[in-house]
């Protein structure tokens, strides 16, 4: 189905990414403070009013579906929900169900990731240092990410790596985790740091290494082929010759991307942002639940905030001005 999401830039709409929970088992620095207040029960959407949203953008051509969070596999009945979602697999209405995840309850929910249609996953990880990772991810365990990830791996998935480049946490491993990447024939992205909300102890690990370096880094041993293949984002990919593997570099900062995107972002509360570096949102909570049975008010409601999708963002890329940019947490709109 040609999708008739349509921006006012003729931007066609084909992606969307959609937060599950604000919730998450680590504290990541560069992503969450230490106590966050979450959101109250009766905010979010229901795992049937999230399915209702995800069938309605479908419907409307999308073709690709990204489950984030906050960490997605901590939502209770997360399952049920991939369960669900998978008809549309099913039915070729949707090219892809995929998500982004911690990777903490892999070993628990990879099979039955598999099962609901689940590919690909992508699988944060910055460091391969217990003491590092521990420091990073404040909650978070290594040793159980890492059985996540032989998991996924073992019931057929797809791995990628998404580090997120810290200058002086995790300079150091570049090419330890490039090479434990190739080794277990899984590609990796690297992810230049945003500036998101009030982080308070970010200057004490790490800070932003601007992709560039990371590269030219990585020219030093590799021979790096650049790929024309784009994803509609802000990522860029080249192949390393030596390894065959594939390595992405996501600039969200830069505005060479806004062009093509096609991606809008649901949150957990049915709030769609047409753009991660606006703070322009569309309430379609309200079409949804005004509405039990009837999907047209929400469908018009989609119609219109794509109408008013952005024609770019809105970062300050002088960087001059990092600290609280945005004071969004990545959670929030799931990254
Ligand atoms: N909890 C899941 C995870 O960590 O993969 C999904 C949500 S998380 C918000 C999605 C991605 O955003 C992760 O790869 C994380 O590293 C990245 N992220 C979070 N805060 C960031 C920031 N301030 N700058 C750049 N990337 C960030
Ligand atoms: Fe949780 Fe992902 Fe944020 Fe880390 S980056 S705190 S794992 S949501």
């Amino acid at each position: 189905m040609e999708t008739s999401l349509i921006d006012p830039f003729q931007r066609a709409v084909t992606y969307l990414r959609v937060s599950v929970t604000d919730r998450c088992d680590f504290r990541c620095v560069y992503c969450m403070s230490e106590n966050m207040t979450f959101l109250p029960k009766k905010e979010l959407l229901t795992l049937e009013e999230l399915d209702r949203m995800c069938t309605a953008f479908i419907s409307q051509g999308v073709r690709k579906l990204r489950i984030t969070g906050g960490e997605p596999l901590v939502r209770r009945g997360i399952m049920s929900f991939f369960g669900s979602i998978s008809r549309h697999i099913d039915s070729g209405a949707l090219d892809e169900l995929t998500l982004t995840t911690n990777g903490s309850q892999l070993a628990r929910f990879a099979d039955d990731l598999a099962a609901a249609g689940v590919r690909r996953v992508n699988i944060s990880l910055d460091t391969l240092d217990d003491e590092k990772f521990a420091r990073v991810t404040r909650w978070g365990r290594l040793a159980q990410v890492l059985k996540g990830v032989d998991a996924a791996q073992n019931a057929g998935l797809r791995v990628k790596i998404n580090a997120v480049a810290l200058r002086g946490f995790n300079e150091e491993e570049l090419f330890s985790m490039t090479e434990w990447a190739a080794s277990r024939d899984m590609d990796m992205t690297w992810i230049e740091v945003m500036p998101m909300g009030d982080m308070g102890d970010t200057d004490r690990i790490g800070q932003y290494w601007p992709l560039t370096d990371v590269r030219a880094q990585l020219a030093q041993r590799y021979t790096l082929v650049d790929l024309a293949e784009r994803t509609g984002g802000p990522a860029r990919y080249v192949r390393l010759e030596e390894t065959g593997q594939k390595v992405g570099f996501i600039t969200p900062l830069s505005h060479n991307f806004c062009e093509s995107c096609n991606r809008v972002r649901l949150t957990c509360t049915g709030e769609l942002f047409m753009c991660l570096g606006q703070e322009d949102r569309a309430d379609l909570r309200a079409a949804l639940r005004d509405h039990p049975d009837d999907d047209r008010p929400l469908i018009e409601a989609i119609h219109q905030a794509i109408a008013h999708k952005p024609k770019g963002h809105d970062f300050d890329y002088s960087r001059q001005n990092v600290a609280g940019q945005m004071s969004r947490h990545m959670s929030h709109t799931g990254g």
